[in-house]
């Protein structure tokens, strides 16, 4: 079976900067590549941050986070990850993006090299077919924020060898997170079930069934719910959920996946979230805000 060690991230961001922490924590040797250097420092910033967190909590030891940070470099260009044994995209939620980074990545590699795709939505037999090694491709999808959540989904395309998905298994659990796998359908197991219940959350306040204080008040005093649905929408970002309930309407062909308009709204403005600053709460003060 193919040993993995080292590992390349393509893009940097909450996710890219997450898979690229607990795979050098768990001593892999890690490439992560972005557009610009200036997000790939932005990105290092953050995982120096997070690993800091976690020698404050006593989960890591101080050597731990130094040995985690020196094995991550960085690489502005596809190039530098000619060496990986593993490739996992993390860019934005686009096919058209994603299979440009495919047909470029894959000719720098070599043949033997696993590529993965950490898409939330997107078929992965469909984007394994856009690159030169569909028995080589495989979906792991982790979930946000990685360093805390224990599960990674594992989506076989139809070419996906057992080598691969074996090899991929392997990766996974060394990292120590829980595996479930899922066949190849729209938005897999976890957002399949969680998407219409946010988006149905989002129908709520559209139709003034209650405002943001009650729905996630609601949700977390009656359902026992960490987080309110409107709070979680904000912590992972209006547009990566509108896309993948866009995904889950076409892909599945059936209205009941239709994205709120209040949800379509909100992205037009530039409202993603907590990343923007605001989404259903404005996060610009002390403390967030219900922006209805
Ligand atoms: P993000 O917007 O935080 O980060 C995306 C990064 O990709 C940015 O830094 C961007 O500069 C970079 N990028 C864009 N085009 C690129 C290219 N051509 N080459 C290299 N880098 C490029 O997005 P995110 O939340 O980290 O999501 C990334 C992927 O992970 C998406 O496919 C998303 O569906 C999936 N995902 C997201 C979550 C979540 O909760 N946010 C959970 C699981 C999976």
């Amino acid at each position: 079976m193919a040993t993995i060690k080292t590992v390349g991230v393509i893009g940097s961001g909450q996710m890219g900067n997450g898979i690229a922490h607990v795979a050098a924590l768990a001593g892999f040797d890690v490439v992560l590549n972005d557009l610009s250097a200036d997000r790939l420092k932005s990105a290092m910033a953050t995982i120096n941050g997070n690993l800091t967190r976690q020698v404050t909590k006593k989960t890591i030891t101080e050597d731990a986070h130094q040995k985690a940070l020196a094995r991550i470099t960085s690489s502005e260009s596809l190039e530098g990850l000619a060496g990986c044994d593993l490739v996992i995209e993390t860019a934005v939620e686009k096919e058209e993006v994603k299979r440009k980074i495919f047909h470029d990545v894959c000719a720098v590699l070599k043949p033997t090299a696993i590529v993965a795709s950490n898409t939330s939505s997107i078929s992965i037999t469909r984007l394994a077919a856009s690159t030169d090694r569909p028995e080589k491709f495989i979906g792991i999808h982790f979930m946000n924020p990685v360093p805390v959540m224990e599960l990674v989904e594992l989506i076989r395309g139809i070419a996906t060898d057992d080598e691969t998905f074996e090899a991929s298994r392997e990766f996974v659990a060394k990292m120590g997170k829980q595996i479930a796998v899922s066949e190849d359908f729209p938005a897999f197991i976890v957002n399949r079930i969680l998407l219409p219940m946010i988006n149905e959350a989002i129908y709520t306040l559209y139709e003034g069934v209650g405002n943001v204080e009650a729905i996630d008040a609601a949700m977390k005093l009656g359902a026992h719910h960490p987080m309110g649905p409107l709070e979680l929408a904000d912590f992972i970002g209006l547009d990566t959920w509108l896309s993948i309930m866009q995904v889950l309407h076409e892909g599945l062909a059936d209205s009941k996946y239709r994205p709120c308009p209040l949800l379509v709204k909100y992205v037009e403005a530039g409202w993603l979230g907590r990343k923007s600053q605001r989404g259903f709460y404005d996060y610009r003060g002390d403390k967030p805000v219900p922006t209805r």
